[in-house]
């Protein structure tokens, strides 16, 4: 008999860990991943993909508005959100559907249960008690959101309710200064609803270029919604069919739902860390180096349970990168540098590389190129926005170390401005490259104010 039942135990068929279990098996590795909830995990489930289909969703009430200035009338457009709700389940369990196919594939079993470590070697399943010996054991569990302490909490949602509340609120109060907060601030308005967006913080999108974070806000709050900083939510209060979000200041603000997006953390409790001898970091994530492998040699770990770039496609490198080393004898380490993100606020916000701060922190001497202007489109529309695009640039060696865009098509941007930064291209070769007229796009290299 084998010593283990299999070479390869993955916990949490999520994004990272539906790479690595496939890339592991195409290597040659027998293969198990086990799934508590939904295969395809968070970004699939309850992330990216039912908040991007919001997110258009929303943008069409801007469409309309817009559309009068073009000489078009729009009328009697409504909005029902059970049939978005709906479209969108049936979209998820497609693409539910496709990865289980995928998995089947390539031979890897899916067993459904909550799964817990017991040693390093061994794996307990919580829905039959089975033990199950793997040679190697790989963490990609993910994380979770945060709820505060506070009276009333229970009442309160967070995005993985968000998407599939049974009606539209009327009026929502989220707390947040994240990325995920200020997108469903966003999406919420843009269906209609009275949006008050509560964050303790002076400013909303910690660790964003500050003139990208003051910008989003000033737009945010241009449309209608109410952004107050500085504060946080005390306790929420019950009445009836409504609730009160009553902040620190005593300040009481009803609304139907009240949402808290203030950040996830990694799923590292109760899975068995202690009983293999797995260290955490002080954030509690599971600690790993480069190759994603823990402080016990046969268990590696990936994704947002390693609280490193909590993004999809970080989260698939690292999976593949892990399944390449270990089964592929190939050993490659997660590049962490240089990862594009977006923001899908309205507008949205596209970044790659160092913020001016970081880039000043690291100690580079700076110079930066910034413009902010009109879109064509708002000439007409008469829309009040604006689009800011920001270059962080090394002045010793010119090169562009961060590409900063709030506005319309931002995130299409920066993935495409993402290959000449991670290439290492200069402000000049952005220069060189003639413009694409009519576009936004072409003010990146049409830039010439330096600040
Ligand atoms: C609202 C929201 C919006 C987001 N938007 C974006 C975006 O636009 N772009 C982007 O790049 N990223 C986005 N993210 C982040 C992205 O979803 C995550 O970074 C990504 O899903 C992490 O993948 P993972 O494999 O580490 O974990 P996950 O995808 O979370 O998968 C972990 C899986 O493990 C399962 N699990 C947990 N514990 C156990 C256990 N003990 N046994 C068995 N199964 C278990 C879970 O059920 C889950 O399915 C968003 C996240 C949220 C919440």
């Amino acid at each position: 008999m084998a010593e283990y039942d299999v070479d390869l135990f993955v916990i949490g068929a999520g994004s990272g860990g539906v790479r690595a279990a496939r890339i592991a098996a195409g290597h040659g590795a027998r293969v198990m991943i086990a799934e508590e909830y939904r295969v395809g995990g968070t970004c699939v489930i309850r992330g990216c993909v039912p908040k991007k289909l919001l997110v258009y969703a929303s943008r069409f009430a801007l469409e309309f508005e817009d559309a009068a200035g073009f000489g078009w009338t729009v009328s009697g457009a409504k909005f029902d959100w059970p049939t978005l709700i709906a479209n969108k389940d049936k979209e998820i369990a497609r693409l539910e559907a496709a990865y289980r196919t995928n998995l089947a594939r390539a031979k890897v079993e899916i067993v459904e249960t909550r799964a817990v470590l017991e040693d390093p070697h061994t794996v307990r399943l919580l829905k039959s008690g089975a033990r199950i010996r793997a040679e190697t054991i790989l963490l990609a569990n993910g994380a979770h959101p945060v709820l505060p302490q506070i009276p009333g909490v229970e009442h309160a949602i967070t995005s993985n309710e968000a998407f599939h509340l049974a009606a539209l609120p009327r009026h929502i109060v989220i707390q947040g200064g994240g990325y995920i907060a200020a997108e469903f601030a966003c999406l919420f308005h843009g269906l209609g609803v009275d949006v008050t967006l509560v964050h303790r913080g002076e400013e909303i999108l910690r660790g964003f270029d500050d003139d990208v974070r003051r910008h989003l806000r000033s737009e945010m709050v241009g449309r209608g919604i109410k952004v107050i900083l500085g504060e946080k939510i005390a306790a929420i209060e019950k009445q009836g069919h409504s609730l009160r979000a009553r902040l620190l200041n005593g300040e009481c603000h009803p609304a139907d739902q009240v949402m808290f997006a203030i950040g996830r953390d990694p799923n590292t409790k109760n899975i068995g860390l202690e009983e293999a001898g797995v260290k955490s970091t002080a954030a509690g994530a599971v600690a790993v180096d480069e190759y994603s492998r823990s402080n016990v040699p046969s268990i590696y770990a990936i994704g947002d349970v390693t609280h490193r770039l909590a993004l999809t496609p970080v989260a698939i490198r690292e999976g593949h990168a892990f399944a390449d080393t270990v089964f592929g004898d190939k050993p490659t380490k997660a590049d962490h540098a240089n990862v594009p993100s977006a923001v899908f606020s309205e507008p949205e916000i596209g970044v790659v590389g160092l913020s001016e701060a970081k880039a000043r922190e690291a100690g580079f001497a700076l110079d930066i190129y910034r413009e902010q202007f009109r879109p064509m489109r708002a000439t007409l529309s008469g829309r009040a926005t604006s689009i800011l695009m920001k270059f962080v640039v090394d002045r010793a060696s010119d090169r562009v170390l961060g590409v900063h865009i709030v506005g319309e098509a931002a995130a299409e941007m920066v993935q495409l401005a993402a290959v000449a930064v991670k290439m290492g291209a200069r402000k000049s070769d952005f220069d060189a490259t003639v413009a694409l007229h009519p576009t936004a796009a072409e003010e990146l290299v049409t830039l010439r104010n330096k600040v």
